[in-house]
């Protein structure tokens, strides 16, 4: 099963004025079909993902992250996941892994993370966007790409197998949050500029990455994670399985307003089955009446009281061939039945 997870960038410092540097023009006109100039491109650095639990209580490995360091050299950048072809403006033309001295993540391991450089043209129309990046209001950057199903960091199974009894985003049952281990990657789809990115500290770096530290902050108690399975439904899914096992679980914050929603929909279509039922059974009683009078109210209310949609559907059959067969033609019903017609 493929896992689409959208994560964010940690940030890294743009070369001086945006200008490639060294070798990075010719890594950019690796990508291009003339050779552009040092001055005709802008490029800026940025981080993709790390070894960190994110927002939504996904983690990916070191090894990993150097998967995903060849994968996503070539992808283009958006704005928003968008797919259309005219938001594609950006290009990532190289991938580093970066192992950041003294800094270790929750689980207190040394602390990398997967550091990009893009290039985008210098055309009037990028102005705006460029202007943007070096004032630091475009920052926060989201890249998608393409997991094998991540395992539960606690008991080592596939997350919402039968096996594995627990819920991301618990603390109940480790030192860290229940989160899954993306060890697997498959391919890298795009990174897109967004108002929201799924890893705390994301962005485009700072000219020093002060700025970058300080976003790191652990927000899992506050903030409500987007969580990309969540949109399918799969959080019903993941209580129906955990129940039907009888397995234990807690419920993952992040499942609240789903199941919420979902429990508001359930209850929803009952009444709407009920209102329906109830109907059904009126209709049959009034039909037994008809076919059947002079009984008193209490046998028209047993017959249909318990009867199910498929035995009432069979008492309607059998009442209206009564009253439309030709051993009833002209009957019609006495005066006493007429106080228990509905
Ligand atoms: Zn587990």
């Amino acid at each position: 099963m493929i896992y689409r997870k959208y994560c964010a960038a940690v940030g890294g410092s743009p070369p001086a004025g945006g200008t490639p540097e060294g070798e990075e023009l010719e890594q950019i006109n690796f990508f291009t079909l003339r050779k552009f100039t040092a001055e005709e491109v802008f490029v800026f650095r940025c981080t993709l993902c790390d070894n960190e639990i994110d927002r939504d209580y996904d983690r990916f490995t070191t090894e990993a992250l150097h998967t995903l360091s060849r994968l996503f050299v070539g992808r283009t950048g958006l704005f928003d996941h968008s797919a259309k072809a005219r938001d594609q403006v950006m290009r990532i033309f190289s991938c580093a892994v970066e192992e950041v001295p003294e800094r270790t993540n929750r689980l207190g391991e040394p602390y990398v993370r997967l550091n990009a450089k893009a290039y985008l043209p210098r055309l009037p129309e990028n102005e705006s966007l460029i202007l943007e990046i070096e004032a630091g209001i475009k920052k926060e950057i989201s890249v998608s790409c393409a997991m094998r199903s991540p395992r539960c960091s606690v008991c080592g199974e596939y997350f919402e197998s039968d096996e594995c009894p627990h819920a991301k985003g618990d603390t109940e049952c480790a030192k860290v949050p229940v989160h899954a281990v993306l060890a697997e990657p498959v391919d890298a789809f795009e990174f897109s500029f967004v108002a929201i990115p799924a890893q705390p500290a994301a962005g485009v770096h700072s000219m020093d990455c002060r700025a970058v530290e300080q976003q790191t902050v652990y927000e899992d108690e506050r903030t409500p994670p987007r969580h990309p399975q969540m949109e399918q439904g799969s959080a019903l899914n993941f209580f129906k399985q955990k129940l039907a096992a009888g397995l234990p679980f807690t419920t993952p914050r992040y499942a609240v307003g789903e199941l919420r929603q979902a429990i508001e929909l359930l209850e929803e279509q009952a009444q709407k089955s009920a209102d329906w039922l109830s109907g059904l059974r009126s209709d049959v009683r009034r039909s037994l009446v008809l076919a059947m009078p002079g009984l008193p109210p209490e046998a028209y209310d047993g017959m249909v009281a318990d009867a199910e949609p498929a035995q009432l559907e069979a008492l309607r059959a059998c009442a209206w061939s009564r009253l439309n067969g030709p051993q009833l033609i002209g009957e019609t019903p006495s005066e006493d039945v007429a106080p228990y017609k509905i």
